[in-house]
């Protein structure tokens, strides 16, 4: 890179990202100038405790990891007084009718925060971040592998970033992400996601209820919390939910999905996502918002 230019991996602290940080720190791809870290701070303690055991081997290798934030989603999200924190929850609406939530909450607390870092690193002038000298530009690791081909997109196209996708370019799928950190000691990379996204699918829900179950009464209460809607200061007429069969978390059919509903579920990408959540993670970039997630109308 010259001296205008800059190469950041956006880290999710996820399977294919954390390939991307470990193949940098060991030199595989070279020239990483550091790595960014959206926090929404409402991510499991596994994925922090991944973060940290990473932060040790990028400092090893000279990369400065970067944690940004724009607040604490979850309290956002409980917060009337805060502007906007939209979760995609799933909604019932007045007449019975069903809706889900639009997903701002991806573009707010991960895409903003990391864009305004990347800015900053760019040389865009204090306090605001807002204008990167001209000429400047970030080429931007973004961990999609093969199997998430269709996740590429230019909507989010910023004037100083040149998106690059080294999995891509090196055919690694998600599984052959899996198999490369399992031989280097990394076989327990987890999914990221906040504790209460309501694109975790039954696994994830029956992980957290079965194995931490501090996160799993967290997410309840936040199911109750968000009833009538949480944070965005309008009335809610109808009820949000966060699983997807649009009853209370806690009482929720996470424990199987019936062979009749798997057999009326065939083709379709959402109802598959019910068993296993998004299998692609939250990325800042690969955003499903304005596809099927927005079946039914906003409903608020
Ligand atoms: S993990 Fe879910 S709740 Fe959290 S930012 Fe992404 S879509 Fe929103």
């Amino acid at each position: 890179m010259n001296s205008r230019s800059l190469r950041l991996l956006s880290l999710g602290a996820g399977v294919q990202s954390t390939v991307l940080a470990l193949m940098a720190a060991d030199g595989t791809l070279p020239g990483l100038d550091g790595a960014i870290f959206a926090d929404t701070g409402w991510e499991p303690r596994r994925v922090y405790a991944h973060l940290n055991r990473l932060a040790e081997v990028l400092a090893a290798a000279d990369i400065p990891l970067y944690r940004v934030s724009s607040g604490d989603l979850r309290a956002d999200a409980l917060d009337p007084g805060h502007r906007y924190a939209s979760v995609p929850y799933f909604v019932r609406n007045p007449d019975g009718s069903e809706g889900m939530g639009r997903r701002q909450c991806t573009s707010e607390y991960k895409l903003a925060p990391i864009n305004r870092k990347v800015r900053e690193l760019l040389g865009a002038a204090a306090p605001d971040f807002r204008r990167v000298p001209r000429g400047r530009v970030a080429e931007q690791w973004i961990g999609f592998s093969t199997d998430e081909i269709h996740r590429v997109s230019d909507r989010d196209r910023v004037s100083y970033v040149r998106k690059r996708y080294p999995l891509l370019e090196l055919e690694m799928s998600r599984k052959d992400c899996e198999r490369w950190l399992a031989a280097r000691g990394w076989g327990e990379t987890a999914k990221s996601a906040c504790i209460g996204c309501p694109f975790h699918g039954n696994a994830q829900w029956r992980e957290l209820r079965d194995n931490h179950p501090d996160e799993w009464a967290d997410a309840v209460a936040f199911d109750q919390a968000i009833r009538k809607g949480g944070a965005r200061g309008l009335p809610l007429n109808g009820e949000a939910f966060l699983h997807r069969s649009r009853v209370p978390l806690a009482i929720a059919p996470i424990d199987r999905v019936t062979r009749a509903e798997w057999r009326g579920r065939q083709g379709d990408l959402l109802d598959t996502l019910a068993e296993l959540g998004d299998p692609d993670g939250c990325s800042p970039y690969g955003c499903r918002s304005g596809t099927r997630m927005g079946v039914g109308g906003e409903g608020w």
